[in-house]
């Protein structure tokens, strides 16, 4: 999937926490659902890693990390559909967010909810994504006024 800030993250996803804490932290993840631009229309499209069913998240020692061809995707306002998706086919993240400074992007509506929350300084323990929180990007809190408005136009047209 195309990282919309740009930055290096490898081809699979982001790692969690500094990896000193816990060892568990020391492994990368993504939600098992990702919600992507629909490839024929642009509009949202959802992306299920079937490896993981019934789960929120999957660990980078899920088949789907190694091996290609697990995601099924749908779009939800087109007759779109794909299966055995590699997670390198996804097109890119459908919530992206501009602001004052890097594009805003989440994995999911869940992922936006809890940026919206953490950035308008609500409390976001126990959100199934907080560990997310470390992947806040400095500019995303510096300018925070700027994309809240913009989580807020987003979530109100769709
Ligand atoms: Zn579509």
């Amino acid at each position: 999937m195309k990282n919309p800030t740009g930055q290096k993250i490898g081809k699979t996803g982001f790692r969690i926490g500094g990896g000193i804490n816990h060892v568990r932290y020391d492994h990368k993840t993504r939600p098992a659902q990702i919600d992507i631009k629909c490839p024929s229309c642009g509009e949202l499209a959802v992306a299920q890693d079937t490896t993981v069913d019934g789960y929120e998240f999957s660990s980078d020692m899920a088949p789907s990390w190694r091996s290609g061809g697990s995601f099924f995707v749908m779009c939800t306002r087109c007759f779109y559909r794909a299966k055995k998706l590699a997670y390198r086919d996804l097109t890119e993240p459908y919530y992206q967010i501009a602001g004052r400074g890097e594009v805003l992007w989440a994995w999911n509506k869940k992922h936006l909810d809890m940026l919206f929350e953490f950035l308008s300084g609500q409390s976001i323990s126990g959100h199934p994504y907080e560990f997310y929180q470390t992947y806040v990007h400095g500019d995303w809190k510096k300018y925070r006024e700027s994309y809240l408005k913009g989580i807020q136009m987003h979530l109100s047209s769709t």
